[in-house]
């Protein structure tokens, strides 16, 4: 067993305790799939381990005496159990890992909290990385893990000479391309039955359950990942920052919810990207830019959140206070960009990452919405969606809540990026092309309003210098015209909180 806490079990004295508790499927409103897809691999998990012949104690979330949380199942199982010790890894919020420190007070018991060893980067390592650095930038930190990891290295060179090969990525789609699609999965008996538990339990949360198509085992995660490799890889790096309507997924991995939740390990993940350009499967601007998704921004993200909570959070640095609107729940609005990435989130708890920061995210960013009200939503509508790797890039990199701890500057933009950027533009009743007026694209006066209304916040901002200096080249009429359209955009916002 590779992960820490089970790498000495011993399998006559030892128990597994494995418990599903409300507290945990409700502290937010999870999306039904994502708590179909923790639970039945949780189940799958579970039967891995007793076929091992390790001894597992497992609590189902509908069994009579199941107290609901982490605490109260602790505690019962230590009355079936005798147990002198504890073992648990860190947990991926740090709500959790403050519940798990008062246990060797409250439970009587030593409780060993081990490192999670399958992240590549330590929290330790990660903190003296980060010691005395003025600014903590992704960058810096992946060439160190692509150092440390040896990976896509040619001594202490980078492979082809260059770290990053994002300027041969991001481009369009071309006209009459076919896309991979998903590998489906069939629900088994397991994952049956938590559908009918989800159904009974957690219908009245967000998102489609029917549409469930993820893997819930370790066999078929492996084959989820075989899938990327072959088909997807090769077009990953190119096609990374595009968006299509009706084509969900393009050629993204959708492994986050595995390697979150622990059916696949992130380097065998990288492993098999690196295999593949070995054998000229994929180019290595497609491989480089996939393996910094993972040793890069995904271990950065966790060092940031840990490095930071609890206050990492409560920061507000742009001062948004509006309440989040209700169509992030319906998806019913005119803006086709939105209604578009909403739905994909309803039925498949997924959105790609540039759905995520440049529709939703630039949406949010733009409008000042509240950052709690926003993340809280991102955290309950996303199957990979774990505080750790939410939070930060929520708060951090979609909202620029945190000031710039993570990004340079606001991810915001304007319709013109959206419409360079994917094909929605043409099914939606606003035009990209107009900048004020009736039909014009939201996101243009929108984009110009919050430059004007937060510019004692980030005109000193040395890379906002062009976008400050373009505002303050428009005439004084236009301006006033920006304010006062986006002004009655946030009223009518704010006013029906159903339809901009
Ligand atoms: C506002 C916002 C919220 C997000 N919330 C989450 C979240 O809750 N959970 C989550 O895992 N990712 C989150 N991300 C990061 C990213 O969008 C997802 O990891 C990605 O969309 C998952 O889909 P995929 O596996 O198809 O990824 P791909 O696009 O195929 O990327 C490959 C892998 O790289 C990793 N990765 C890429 N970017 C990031 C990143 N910024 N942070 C961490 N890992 C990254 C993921 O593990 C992903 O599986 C968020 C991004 C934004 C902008
Ligand atoms: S016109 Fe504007 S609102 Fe409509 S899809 Fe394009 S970017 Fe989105």
């Amino acid at each position: 067993m590779s992960i820490a806490t089970l790498s000495d079990i011993d399998k006559q004295a030892d128990r597994v305790l494995m418990v599903e508790v409300n507290e945990e499927a409700t502290y937010v409103r999870h999306h039904q799939q994502k708590l179909v897809l923790v639970l039945s691999a949780m189940r799958h998990f579970a039967d891995e381990l007793i076929k091992d012949g390790i001894q597992v104690d497992y609590v189902c979330m509908d069994s009579d005496a199941n107290t609901g949380s982490f605490s109260g199942e602790i505690k019962r199982a230590l009355q079936r159990h005798q147990c002198d010790q504890l073992v648990v890894t860190e947990p991926g919020e740090w709500r959790v890992r403050e519940m798990m420190q008062t246990w060797q007070r409250d439970l009587g018991i030593t409780v060993d909290i081990r490192d999670d060893n399958r992240f590549l980067c330590s929290l330790a390592e990660f903190a003296q990385w980060a010691d005395g650095r003025k600014s903590l930038r992704m960058e810096y930190f992946y060439r160190a893990m692509r150092q440390k990891t040896g990976w896509l290295m040619d001594g202490d060179k980078p492979v082809g000479g260059e770290w990053n090969y994002d300027k041969q990525n991001r481009k369009s789609l071309p006209k009459g391309m076919t896309y991979p699609g998903r590998l489906r999965f069939e629900a088994d008996g397991i994952t049956r039955d938590v559908m009918q538990l989800v159904k009974t339990h957690f219908s009245d949360h967000f998102g489609d359950l029917e549409s469930f198509a993820w893997a819930t085992s370790r066999e078929d995660a492996q084959r989820a990942l075989t899938h990327f490799i072959e088909e997807c890889l090769p077009g990953f790096g190119d096609y990374q920052d595009a968006m299509k309507s009706g084509e969900d997924f393009l050629f993204h991995a959708l492994l986050s919810p595995y390697m979150n939740i622990g059916l696949l390990d992130p380097r065998e993940v990288c492993e098999a990207a690196l295999q593949a350009l070995e054998d000229e499967r994929a180019p290595l601007a497609a491989v480089e830019g996939f393996v910094r998704q993972i040793i890069g921004w995904r271990e950065y993200i966790r060092g940031v959140y840990w490095l930071h909570m609890p206050v990492y959070g409560r920061s507000n640095f742009l001062e948004a206070k509006r309440p989040l609107p209700d169509f992030f729940w319906t998806a019913e609005t005119d803006m086709n960009c939105l209604r578009e990435t909403i739905d994909t989130t309803r039925r498949h708890a997924y959105a790609h990452h540039i759905q995520r920061l440049m529709i939703t995210g630039n949406f949010a960013l733009l409008t000042s919405l509240a950052p709690a009200e926003v993340e809280a939503w991102y955290l309950q509508v996303y199957a990979d969606a774990f505080e750790w790797v939410e939070l930060p890039n929520t708060h951090g990199m979609a909202l620029f809540a945190d000031g710039g701890l993570l990004a340079s500057k606001p991810y915001a933009a304007s319709g013109a990026y959206i419409n360079r950027m994917s094909d929605y533009c043409s099914g939606c009743r606003f035009s990209p092309g107009e900048k004020l007026g009736e039909g014009a694209c939201p996101f243009n006066y929108l984009y110009w309003y919050f430059l004007i209304s937060k510019e004692k916040l980030l005109k000193s901002n040395p890379r906002m210098g062009l976008a400050y200096r373009n505002l303050f080249n428009k005439p004084g009429a236009e301006i006033d015209a920006i304010v006062k359209q986006s002004e009655q955009f946030l009223k009518t916002l704010d006013q029906s909180n159903v339809q901009p």
